[in-house]
């Protein structure tokens, strides 16, 4: 067989990019895309067949599982009634864009090779960490997750630790800690793990937030060993704000590094009305958060934001023979700034959309978002049989359906599933069952919402 023939451009290929193309279009730009939903296993396999061969089941074949078997089994997280979890809602630009990123055999994690995608990466960053109210020369990486990019922040902030005890003369502790709080998300409890340190989770007080009395005592009680301190900007349960003001206020009696993680709910901070939650991350030494959550970029992207870049760069940077053309230049290199090495540059379609829709355009949809959140919340209020559960903060509204018990919320559930009409699961808070909208698609109207609530009977 002609060994090129995967790759020279030829009527075979034109073929096939037409048809990936076409597909990719329609799904774009359909108006109503379909929910979808998980089979079993065996499902999958009786209706997919082996589709791994010695002769290949050419292009039409493929896509056609593809489209009629695979993709239907798939969740469209994207859906104006997808509203579990934290669900997604890229700009079409933005996928649309994802397609050139994947088209141009763009590597983004070195300057020498990537300027041009990482001088619009940087970009987007700096737009960023002016919106969080960091100082000029504030920067990072995109990296796959929250995660990766909490994990990165915390490898950084342990080393900053060593090296300033170091240089005092101090002694290292024996064991590092990570304070944060109950209620964080759970990466970075697994982050501490990976780095084999303790975690100090702090209780939050019953408004669920973490309070700066409580980081103060943490603080007070374990010294020199806390190599930082997460305080959360939208907790993925219930979108809760911790005490971020106070908590950087601590940064005058105390030495450590804040890192923010606002996976989900950083990205509120460019709504002029809820701005005012967020004030304190701008003394923050790290933060992150998710374009592919509440931003609007498809998956996976997360933005992992040094108040000093430098600080990332020497807990991070690579060493290896084979590297030195490209560590021992001052070039600005993604790779230096996170755990990974090889990246894609995966902020480019965030990059492509705020560049074409303009950041006013950003501002308008989160706003949108908050204020169906304040909506609908409000609705729930006053709907006989239903309570709810905390008033949102950002746009996730948690709530009750009166007399409900857990196989309630299941059995309903699976019903709005199996009908295609939306992905709304069960949840629980302190031991009692509930359900949640999570809300970060402008597509999602109050008519769907309450839709939705119509069903709970
Ligand atoms: C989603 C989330 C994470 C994890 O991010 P991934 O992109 O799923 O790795 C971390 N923290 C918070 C608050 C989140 O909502």
């Amino acid at each position: 067989m002609d060994p090129m023939r995967m790759h020279a451009s030829t009527p075979e290929q034109a073929a096939i990019v037409d048809s990936v193309l076409d597909y990719s279009r329609r799904r774009m730009l359909a108006k109503d895309v379909p929910l979808d939903k998980p089979l079993a296993p065996a499902e999958l396999r009786r209706l997919a067949g082996r589709t791994i061969t010695d002769e290949g089941l050419g292009n039409n074949r493929a896509l056609a599982v593809f489209e009629h078997i695979l993709a239907p089994a798939c969740l469209t997280a994207s859906h104006p009634r997808y509203l579990s979890f934290i669900p997604t809602a890229p700009t079409t630009a933005a996928i649309a864009f994802d397609l050139v990123v994947s088209a141009s055999g763009l590597y983004g994690g070195s300057w020498l090779e990537g300027a041009g995608a990482v001088h619009a990466e940087n970009e987007v960053l700096s737009f960023l960490a002016g919106e969080f109210g960091f100082p000029q020369g504030a920067g990072g990486v995109f990296v796959q997750g929250g995660t990766i990019g909490n994990l990165s922040a915390l490898v950084a902030a342990r080393d900053a630790a060593k090296r300033r005890l170091s240089e005092a003369g101090k002694a290292l502790p024996s064991r590092w800690k990570l304070v944060c709080s109950a209620e964080a998300h759970s990466s970075n409890k697994s982050a501490a793990k990976v780095m084999d340190v303790d975690t100090i989770a702090v209780p939050a007080g019953a408004d669920g937030k973490l309070h700066a009395d409580a980081v103060r005592a943490a603080l007070e009680e374990h010294g020199d060993a806390v190599f930082a301190v997460v305080a959360t900007t939208g907790s993925t349960n219930f979108g809760i704000i911790d005490d971020i003001k106070g908590i950087a206020a601590l940064k005058d009696d105390f030495d450590f590094w804040l890192h923010i993680d606002g996976a989900y709910g950083l990205t509120g901070i460019l709504a002029p009305e809820a701005r005012h939650q967020f004030s304190g991350v701008e003394r923050a030494d790290s933060a992150i958060v998710d374009p592919h959550k509440w931003l609007f970029a498809p998956y996976d992207c997360c933005a992992l934001i040094y108040r000093d870049p430098e600080t990332g760069r020497r807990a991070h940077t690579q060493h290896a023979e084979y590297l030195d053309t490209l560590t021992e230049s001052d070039d600005y290199s993604p790779s230096d700034y996170s755990i990974q090495l090889t990246r894609r540059p995966r902020g480019l379609p965030l990059w492509y959309s705020l560049a074409t829709y303009g950041v006013q355009a950003y501002r308008d949809a989160v706003s949108s978002t908050l204020q169906l959140t304040q909506r609908i919340a409000e609705e729930i209020r006053h709907r006989p049989g239903f309570t709810l559960v905390r008033d949102p903060q950002l746009s996730v509204v948690v709530f009750e359906r009166d007399g409900w018990e857990r196989e309630d919320y299941a059995r309903w559930s699976d019903g709005l599933l199996d009908e295609q009409f939306a992905f709304v699961v069960p949840s629980s808070h302190g031991g009692r069952p509930n359900t949640r909208f999570a809300i970060v698609n402008p597509l999602t109207t109050f008519e769907d919402l309450v839709q939705i609530l119509d069903t709970m009977k």
